[in-house]
């Protein structure tokens, strides 16, 4: 199974957010899309979106736990610029221990430079989980005839 399968069920959709907006708007974003992360975003100079970086609710945490006044700093101070991404290729395997490695659980999936989806480690636990019980009823099929 790879990125791709788990984005043809989930959709292209990823939840983006200016670096000029504030934390407060952060977390209102979150809590209204039901996720936990936004790409950070802004308008490319030949059209379309750069991306500049990725926003998560860890970030919005250690914002919290810093005792910064969320309604006035900006996403560009907090948000992580140098972003972990996937390809739509990658196996589910490989992602897990990507996420893992890297300690993180979202991933932007990127095909030639251009935003395809974005996953969460909750995705990929539901697309593994998916995959066992398949499994598991082929196994079970074969071995009881
Ligand atoms: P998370 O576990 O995804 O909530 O994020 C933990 C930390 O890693 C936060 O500081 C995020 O900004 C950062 N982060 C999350 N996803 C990525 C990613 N794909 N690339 C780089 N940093 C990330």
């Amino acid at each position: 199974m790879t990125l791709n399968d788990i984005l043809s069920e989930k959709g292209s959709h990823v939840y983006t957010i200016s670096p000029a907006a504030t934390l407060d708007d952060v977390v209102q974003k979150l809590v209204e899309c039901n996720c936990g992360s936004l790409l950070v975003c802004e308008p490319a100079p030949g059209g379309g979106q750069s991306i500049l970086g990725i926003i998560t609710e860890r970030d919005i945490l250690r914002a919290c736990a810093a005792h910064l006044p969320l309604a006035e700093v900006p996403v560009e101070n907090v948000m992580t610029r140098n972003l972990v991404t996937g390809h739509p290729d990658d196996s589910v395997e490989e992602v897990m221990g990507l996420l893992t490695e890297k300690r993180i659980r979202h991933l932007p999936v990127l095909n030639q430079g251009c935003l395809v989806g974005l996953i969460s480690i909750g995705d990929v636990v539901k697309a593994q989980y998916r995959q066992t019980l398949v499994e598991n009823h082929y196994l079970k099929t074969y071995l009881h005839g």
